[in-house]
């Protein structure tokens, strides 16, 4: 900011990180805004990579660290030259963004009156240009402008007015929120590499129970989720206890900075769509379990992925995990010790433990087989083994296995 201020521009900290400054929170990344444009900022950093299709953006590049720096926005009406600057479709949404204002102008163009405030170094000072401090005192989230040509505008902002609800605990206020629900349907048009990124930040920002709650109470996971329709429709359901109970534990790590994945989320919001598709082609085209698991696997994924793409390296340990699930339970001989190799064995296993908490009976033993299992020494392993065939009605079943050709076999399971 200071470079850009001695070359004679104007530069300021906006949105997020000013917003979380003041609500005495650690900002997690930092935006600049400047009345630089891009080819001027790129001029003046040599760390300087421009981006960006529908925003056009500077970022410099610290090491691994990134600050996004871009140009003041203007309004997209028409000129008066009557040429149309900024794009519109049919239902009102912007697909083209690129003309560049006045820092007032770029500020109307924000969201929520919390995100356009501007911090300078020139003087230390925050301009206020909607009444985000306001906003902050009350804790509430308050969009600029007139709501529901804002969401038709970019409906992404019904995402983001929710996400910022749950994760700063604040209020939509019902100016804000009336309009959701009916403008929901309009998710449909986002792409869905767009929608992936947005659920990201929906469901790993550690708020994701609140955040998933207050999603379904606008109305807003049927267009994101349509699998999740009838599920949804019974929040005392063990299907949507699941689902939470998933979104609990996810939250809990990110607040105490374990890993969390993408793909363990995605298995679980779309395990009991698949169970239900499984069962309906088996009973109606006759399949057997296993291929109709596998049919099935790749047709929810599928649909799921018109919404909201879900990128390769993430679907196939959504895989992983669910064909886990039918693994897990078939242990004899060199089988339990071949699944703790497996690389997705702790996504698998931890996902059972979840579905045993809910589900009680059958998974829930399993699941504490497992828990025992792969904490055991080797003599403990080698009993707990004797036991289980034991107990799954002598040793008749696993001395038939061992007589076909062992190699093939454990390819098969690989
Ligand atoms: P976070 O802490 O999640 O990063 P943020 O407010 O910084 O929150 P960003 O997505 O980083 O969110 O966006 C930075 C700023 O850009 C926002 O504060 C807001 O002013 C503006 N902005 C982002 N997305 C939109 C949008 N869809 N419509 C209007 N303004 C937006
Ligand atoms: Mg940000």
């Amino acid at each position: 900011m200071y470079r850009l201020n001695n070359a004679g521009f104007e530069s300021y900290l906006v949105g997020g990180c000013v917003r979380d400054l003041m609500l005495g929170k650690s900002p997690k990344d930092f935006d600049v805004v400047t009345n630089a444009t891009p080819e001027q900022i790129k001029g003046l950093f040599k760390n300087c990579r421009l981006i960006g299709r529908r925003f056009r953006l500077a970022h410099i590049v610290f090491g691994r660290e990134i600050i996004e720096v871009a140009t003041f926005r203007g309004h997209h009406s028409d000129d008066e030259s009557g040429k149309k600057l900024g794009q519109q479709d049919a239902e009102g949404q912007l697909v083209r963004d690129n003309v560049f204002g006045t820092i007032e102008e770029d500020a109307e163009r924000r969201d929520f009156t919390f995100n356009a405030m501007y911090y300078s170094v020139a003087d230390f000072t925050v301009t206020d240009f909607a009444k985000g401090r306001e906003a902050i005192a009350k804790r509430e989230v308050e969009l600029i402008g007139d709501p529901e040509t804002r969401y038709r505008e970019d409906p992404v902002r019904m995402l983001r007015a929710v996400r910022f609800a749950a994760k700063l605990d604040m209020t939509i206020t019902p100016r804000t929120g009336d309009p959701i629900p009916k403008l929901a349907h309009l998710l449909a048009n986002i792409p869905p590499a767009r929608l992936f990124e947005e659920t990201l930040k929906l469901f790993l920002g550690g708020a994701g129970v609140n955040t998933f709650k207050q999603l379904q109470s606008y109305g807003l996971l049927t267009p994101l989720f349509p699998q999740l329709d009838a599920i949804l429709k019974a929040p005392d359901s063990r299907e949507c206890q699941f689902i939470y109970r998933v979104l609990e534990n996810t939250d809990h790590r990110i607040n105490s900075n374990q890993r969390v994945t993408p793909a363990f989320l995605y298995a679980a919001l779309l395990w009991y769509p698949l169970e239900e598709h499984a069962q309906k082609l088996q009973a109606e085209s006759g399949l057997n379990p296993h291929d109709a698991f596998n049919i099935a696997s790749g047709e929810v994924i599928h649909r799921q992925v018109q919404r909201i793409m879900i990128p390769k390296r993430f679907s196939t340990v959504i895989r992983d995990i669910w064909v886990l699930q039918h693994r897990l339970p078939r242990r004899f001989g060199r089988r339990a010790f071949q699944l703790l190799t497996h690389p997705k064995f702790r996504a698998g296993y931890d996902f059972l433990a979840v579905r045993g908490e809910i589900e009680g009976g059958d998974t829930m033993e399993l699941a504490d087989w497992w828990t025992q299992f792969q904490h055991a020494d080797a003599p403990k392993q080698k009993k707990m083994l004797t036991q289980l065939r034991q107990e799954e009605g002598g040793a008749t079943r696993p001395r038939r296995r061992r007589k076909r050709p062992a190699a093939k076999r454990s390819e098969g399971d690989a």
